[in-house]
């Protein structure tokens, strides 16, 4: 790494989360500073992400397997060598035997790159990205019921209005600390409502803790709901004017009385409507959502049922008011819209419509008709690796599937099972480790690039530091690939500014209008939510306020009804595993794993479960437990913790080997977004020597 010569404090946004708190970077130095999101505070990991940048696991060179081992390689030999191989993968097995994996991290110029490259490059339509995994349910559900899916419809400074804020399967405590100021007035209030299993540093700050059974929280929204139409608190007039199917979706919620959902949930029936009353008596009031509700087989429906709620209250599109998701992935936002999904083209365009494939493919310069069409989501497309008619080879961008795909030791067979797997990382992840070819790429600092952060705001992440001699941006990897394959030269620009004027092209008319965005409108830090659809437009911070995203302006009341895990707990495996972050790690931990400050803190896999339930194991504090499922087993250290429930064990998802938590998840998929259930499996728990 080399410093640039004068050292000045580049404003900047952090590597991590979808928060995206302002930062400044001075050489590898990071400062807080004052930007909306985070109000001038950091985390743990957003003050130690200077050590990313001076990491010795830093990968600096390409590498080829050769004989089962990586060998350093130079760019040309191991670029080479890739279009040699996956030539010939097509040209036996067809385009789709190439497949692609970007993630949400991504920057919005390599999410539509890779998107592009998959589709006009390799001509496949086996492309999708690891968002699937996180944010999918709340996109459908959002598009379903606004017709528009932007995570905040507003800019997340509203928060700080409210005197009633719920909560559902979302814990910014740990996530997003900086996050939590936000909420203050309703915490003053007493109008903090939060649900979730456990009870987390977020539901510590809880005027109102709702702790239902994992799985079970769309019969709990259903019960407030009921609460809410049986004491008279729906508010009519917005319901009469500014939605549709109410009716409908009473028809499933009046079979949702607060005491039958009482012994689904075990949340009480006097809880659900004080809840239900503190929402409809607060002047300003929102409901939120996160990954809880939506990593379920259900998870759309769950979330949906949220939205539900919100609707009868009248807050979506309100002043001062409404419902939203809080994204996990740093451009969780941003990664959804620009084309590097399944089934989806820039601008958030559906690929089956045929006006949206006329407009990209006129911005891409080739035939409509030469689109592909919508291929497997994540899980599906992992699953097929290798497999008779599945992808023969893979790209993987952004993302360390070996430890956060569900069901991971059958995803990482199914990698081994590959003819080509070409991973690009900044680090040798677990994923890059069972790789043919692994090409080493720049990082936050050392590059230029565009977020979106959770509220829908484009922002600006600008180069800070030079990045170490040897690496190159994806973007420069994917336009060096694209001309190797025959791509015209220019068609696959590599400077991040010329990539997103084109992705403004590409987004102008869609839900997701980029188009009167500019690199030096946002050097100016001009707040731009999108849509932004001309140069001289202001931006959309508020979304709804007059109509919602559907031909009729209205917002839908969607009918949905509770189903439950799709593994219920049985004798076999008596117990629930949920899984989630903490605070000190982020994701699959590739990096927050090389940070010292942070693997001090939390240096291996735990389990948390409450003491009687360790005890019945015959296990205690300290001691390593297994937690197996159908699918596999984890090995990690008890943590006893009295507010567990008692059928109930929780791991955090952010270490490899023995202790990946998704060495136990369940994949069944949500029929709608096609998002694995995560949030809840059947397990059962016992000394490290197994069940
Ligand atoms: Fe902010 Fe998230 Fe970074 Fe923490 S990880 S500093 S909450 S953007």
């Amino acid at each position: 790494m080399t410093v640039t010569a004068e050292r000045a404090a580049v404003r900047t946004h952090c590597p991590y989360c979808a928060l995206q708190c302002g930062m400044t970077v001075r050489g590898t130095e990071i400062a807080p500073r004052s930007f909306p999101a985070n109000g001038g505070g950091l985390c743990q990991k957003g003050w130690t992400a200077g050590s990313l940048l001076t990491s010795p696991a830093r990968l600096t060179t390409p590498m080829i397997r050769t004989g089962g081992e990586l060998r350093p390689a130079s760019w040309d030999e191991a670029l080479a060598f890739i279009v040699a191989r996956v030539t010939g993968i097509r040209a036996e097995h067809g385009a789709d035997a190439v497949a692609v994996f970007g993630g949400g991290g991504l920057t919005n110029e390599k999410a539509y790159l890779l998107g592009k490259f998959a589709r006009v490059a390799l001509r496949t339509s086996q492309v999708d990205y690891n968002g699937r995994f996180c944010m999918s349910s709340a996109a459908a559900a959002g598009t379903r019921a606004f017709g528009v899916d932007r995570g905040l419809p507003f800019p997340l400074t509203d928060l700080a209005g409210a005197d009633a804020v719920l909560l559902a399967g979302s814990n910014p405590a740990e996530t997003m600390p900086p996050f939590v100021q936000h909420l203050r007035r309703a915490r003053d209030a007493a109008g903090l409502i939060v649900v979730d299993p456990r009870r987390t540093p977020t539901a510590e700050l809880a005027s109102v803790h709702l702790a239902p059974a994992p799985g079970t929280d769309l019969a709990l929204a259903l019960g407030i709901l009921h609460a809410l139409v049986a004491d008279g608190l729906v508010k009519k007039s917005y319901v009469d004017t500014r939605t549709t199917g109410f009716d409908a979706m009473w028809r499933i919620a009046a079979r949702w009385w607060p005491e039958r959902v009482e012994r689904v949930t075990g949340v009480a029936a006097a809880d659900q409507r004080r809840v239900a009353a503190k929402l409809a008596s607060a002047r300003n009031a929102y409901v939120l959502t996160a990954r809880g509700t939506e990593q379920h087989a259900s998870g759309t429906d769950t979330v949906g049922a949220w939205i539900n709620l919100a609707l009868a209250l009248g807050l979506p599109g309100g002043e001062g008011s409404g419902f939203g998701c809080l994204t996990g992935q740093g451009n969780g936002q941003g990664g959804r819209e620009h084309g590097q999904k399944a089934d989806q083209l820039p601008g958030y365009r559906g690929i089956d419509d045929p006006a949206a494939r006329e407009h990209v493919a006129g911005v891409w310069g080739v035939d409509p008709a030469d689109l592909p069409g919508p291929g497997r989501s994540a899980y599906e497309l992992l699953d097929a690796l290798g497999t008779g008619g599945g992808p023969r080879a893979l790209f993987v961008f952004g993302s360390n599937v070996v430890v956060s795909a569900p069901r991971a030791a059958h995803v990482a067979d199914r990698l081994a099972a590959l003819d080509l797997l070409v991973v690009a990382d900044v680090v040798a992840s677990e994923t890059a480790l069972c790789a043919d070819v692994v090409l080493p790429v720049t990082q936050w600092a050392e590059e230029e690039g565009t977020m979106t952060s959770l509220e829908g705001r484009v922002l600006l992440r600008r180069r800070a530091i030079e990045p170490p001699p040897g690496v190159r941006t994806d973007l420069e990897v994917l336009s060096g690939l694209a001309e190797r394959l025959g791509q015209p030269a220019g068609r696959f620009p590599a400077d991040a500014e010329t990539v997103f004027t084109e992705l403004r092209a590409a987004s102008k008319g869609g839900v997701a209008d980029y188009s009167g965005i500019t690199y030096d409108r946002l050097r100016k830090e001009e707040p731009l939510y999108w849509p932004v659809p001309s140069p001289d437009h202001p931006g959309t911070p508020r979304l709804f306020l007059d109509r919602f995203g559907h031909p009729d302006g209205r917002a839908r009341f969607v009918p949905v009804d509770h189903i439950g895990p799709a593994e219920p707990p049985d004798a076999e495996f008596p117990l629930q595993a949920i899984t989630g972050r903490v605070l000190q790690h982020y994701q699959s931990g590739a990096q927050t794993r090389l940070v010292p400050e942070l693997t001090e803190v939390v240096p291996e896999a735990y389990v948390e479960v409450h003491p009687d339930t360790a005890a019945r194991a015959g296990l205690a504090e300290g001691d390593q437990a297994t937690v197996t499922s159908r699918r596999g087993a984890v090995t990690a250290v008890v943590r006893c913790v009295p507010s567990m429930r008692v059928d109930v064990v929780f791991l955090p998802f952010h270490f490899p080997g023995e202790g990946r938590a998704n060495l136990i998840t369940n994949p069944a998929l949500d029929p709608t977004s096609r998002m694995p259930e995560f949030k809840v499996c059947a397990v059962s728990l016992s000394g490290s020597g197994g069940a």
